[in-house]
This record gives structure tokens, sequence and C-alpha cells, in this order.
């Protein structure tokens, strides 16, 4: 089974992209394998070195969503494409909209090395 910090890479790390696409999200969400079983709703692709994001571990430490204490927020705002599933998307032909950003973002980190394996937000 792929650990938690594989995953978090498969699923939200895209440092060459985004190309100037508008099928980015499309493309994306079903190479990384977000649209089996379901389309996965929201999701996140960053733009920027595996460095600098797992750098983040280290920054700003706040409150996960979901009430934990191991989040950290980016000191700096990060390029991102953020893929949300239209209301019109049926299952299994996934789609989505696709908006490319500039904004801080929140992961949660765990782990020996302390790592991200969850995106909580951009803000
Ligand atoms: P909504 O905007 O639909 O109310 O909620 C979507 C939420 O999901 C936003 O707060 C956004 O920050 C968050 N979000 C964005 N990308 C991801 C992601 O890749 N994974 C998770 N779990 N949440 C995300």
């Amino acid at each position: 089974k792929e650990s938690r910090a594989m995953m978090f890479q498969q699923q939200h790390m895209d440092p060459d992209g985004p190309s100037t696409n508008s099928n980015y999200c499309n493309q994306m969400m079903r190479r990384r394998l977000m649209t089996e079983g379901r389309c996965k709703p929201v999701n996140t692709f960053i733009h920027e070195p595996l460095v600098d994001v797992q750098a983040i571990c280290l920054q700003g430490n706040t409150i996960c969503k979901n009430g934990k204490p191991n989040c950290h927020k980016s000191s700096s705002s990060m390029k991102i494409t953020d893929c949300r599933v239209k209301s019109s998307s049926k299952y299994p032909d996934c789609d989505y909209q696709t908006s490319h950003k500039e904004r801080h973002i929140i992961v949660a980190c765990e782990g020996n090395p302390y790592v991200p394996v969850h995106f909580d937000a951009s803000v």
C-alpha cells in the first residue's frame, strides 16, 4: 500500500505544470486516478518544486479543518490549479472546471521525516 506521503504527491504535485489548457483538470484528475469509482469533487494541484512544498511543514502552524493541530500554511503564495467537478458532470465522464490561481496553501504534515500528507485549503 502506498504511503500517505506518496499519495499526497500523486494527488497534488505537478511541479512542471500546468499546460495552459482548459482541459487540464479533466486530464489530470483522470491520469492521477481520482476518477475511479467516483469523481473526486474538489482537488488542488501545486505547481512548485517538491522541496518548496515539503518545506511548508516547517512554516506557520495552524489548526486543520478537521480540528487536528498538524496543519501548516505556506509563507509564500504558490501557483496552484483548483479542480472542481461541474454540476453537470456525470460519472464516469468526470467533467471539471479548471482555475489557475496563486494562493497560500495549507497542508497537513505527518511522520518522520515530517512531510505533507493532506491538502487542507488555499487562502
Ligand atoms: P467548497 O468551496 O466546495 O465549499 O469546499 C471546498 C473546500 O475544499 C475548500 O475549502 C478548499 O479549500 C478545499 N480543497 C481544495 N482543494 C482540496 C483538495 O485537494 N483536497 C481537499 N481535501 N480539500 C481541498
